[in-house]
């Protein structure tokens, strides 16, 4: 059940002709609540389990940004990136109150990092025997440079006395190293704490306690691609679909180089002009035939394009790619990584909840009787291309990313 969605094997080049296959994640059975406890499992609903327990990320993070209100956990991913020393986890929540909806805030996304000793470990290795090639270069470089005439006694200690900064950055590997022996045996821990310790509350934990942890019924998620060869099956034209895909990716590229106002998504030049008569109507089609799928509740690929639940308006009518917005950390553009798909909303009670959420409220206060939980057409996500990593790197990070909701429209 615990099984990444992205493949850390897997190459993932930013510039590629063709870009990783969508990946889709399906529902794979509940989860126990007395076994929701594995940071490293893909799921929707549940309750958020941090990458090294203990270490919540700031209770803030978890209130809705308008009613602060506890929000739900809407999905939880373990995607680690190709050569990243990090493990890494998505975690989507959303408030579950229809009167916040369509504001600002209502939705956050938070990325996390956990570093893996073996991957740590190997960087390490490999930055050291970097070090010491270009060191024995660079001392072949001076001995080279060295007239032999001039080779004095002396030298033969003098030439291997380190310098200052290289004393220096000795003295700090190796301390790094005495630190790695035990790394091992704290991820160990780390992950038996996970599953058996749910006690003992560091700061973190405690400061999370002042605000009511709430949470729907957690379910696994299966994921494998997407079969396109099933749109076939479908009578969806996918030639023509591809066409589609490969002028927005076209239209990626422009608008990346430049951003004039041709080429921008949504916009009116785009619909009228560049679209290839048929292609709209087509795309609307399939766009619907994937929402007929009963069981798809995520869309994964990293750099790839999101399936739009309408066409973007207004101030969202700029390329894709400036969607995301810059990085609050490293201030690097953010890149498109996954979306959540409206069938989450048929598999958590989310209206049951928040009805009974109602009733109780009802006794204190007039409430709208159309109160009836979150809603959504599609969430996207978009994260830190560069994928930073703020604290020490030994500090498991927690990092606010960009959510865009499109809800159905009137
Ligand atoms: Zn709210
Ligand atoms: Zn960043």
């Amino acid at each position: 059940m615990s099984k990444p969605i992205s493949n850390k094997g897997k190459g993932k080049n930013k510039k590629k002709a063709t870009p990783d296959p969508v990946l889709l994640g399906f529902p794979d059975g509940s989860i126990d609540p007395e076994q929701d406890s594995d940071a490293y499992s893909t799921k929707i609903g549940g309750v958020p389990v941090w990458l090294q327990s203990g270490f919540a990320p700031p209770a803030e993070y978890l209130k809705c940004g308008i009613c602060r209100q506890s929000m739900y956990l809407l999905f939880q991913g373990y995607v680690p990136l190709a050569n990243s020393i990090y493990h890494r986890v998505i975690y989507v929540w959303a408030c579950n109150r229809r009167l916040c909806m369509r504001k600002e805030g209502s939705f956050t996304v938070v990325r996390s990092h956990l570093v893996d000793p073996e991957y740590l470990a190997a960087h390490r290795k490999k930055e050291e025997e970097k070090r010491k090639k270009e060191q024995l270069k660079l001392e072949q470089q001076k001995k080279a440079a060295q007239p032999f005439g001039a080779f004095q006694l002396g030298d033969l200690w003098g030439s291997n006395t380190p310098s200052f900064s290289q004393a220096a950055s000795n003295a700090i590997t190796t301390s790094e190293h005495d630190d790695k022996s035990t790394d091992t045996d704290t991820l160990t821990t780390t992950l038996e704490k996970m599953t058996l310790d749910t006690q003992s509350p560091s700061l973190q934990e405690q400061s999370q306690q002042e605000i009511p942890i709430v949470s729907f019924p957690g379910e696994y998620l299966w994921i494998t691609e997407e079969d396109l060869n099933n749109y076939d099956a479908m009578g969806i034209d996918m030639e023509r679909y591809r066409e589609y895909i490969d002028m927005q990716n076209t239209l990626l590229e422009a608008s990346s180089e430049d951003t004039t106002e041709e080429g921008t998504w949504g916009g009116e030049a785009y619909e009228k002009q560049q679209l290839p008569r048929g292609v709209d109507k087509q795309f609307k089609k399939f766009a619907e035939r994937v929402q007929l799928q009963p069981n798809q509740c995520v869309r994964y690929q990293w750099g790839g394009i999101p399936l739009l639940y309408h066409q973007l308006q207004g101030h969202q009518q700029q390329s894709i790619r400036s969607l995301g917005g810059n990085c609050s950390q490293c201030g690097s553009s953010r890149t498109f990584e996954l979306q959540l798909m409206p069938n989450i909303l048929s598999l958590l009670p989310t209206s049951e909840y928040a009805s009974a959420e109602l009733s109780e409220n009802n006794k204190k206060k007039d409430v709208n009787s159309w109160d009836i939980g979150m809603e959504f057409g599609t969430i996207l996500v978009f994260v830190c291309e560069k994928d930073c990593h703020p604290v020490d790197i030994e500090q498991p990070s927690y990092v606010k990313e960009h959510v865009l909701v499109q809800f159905e429209q009137d």
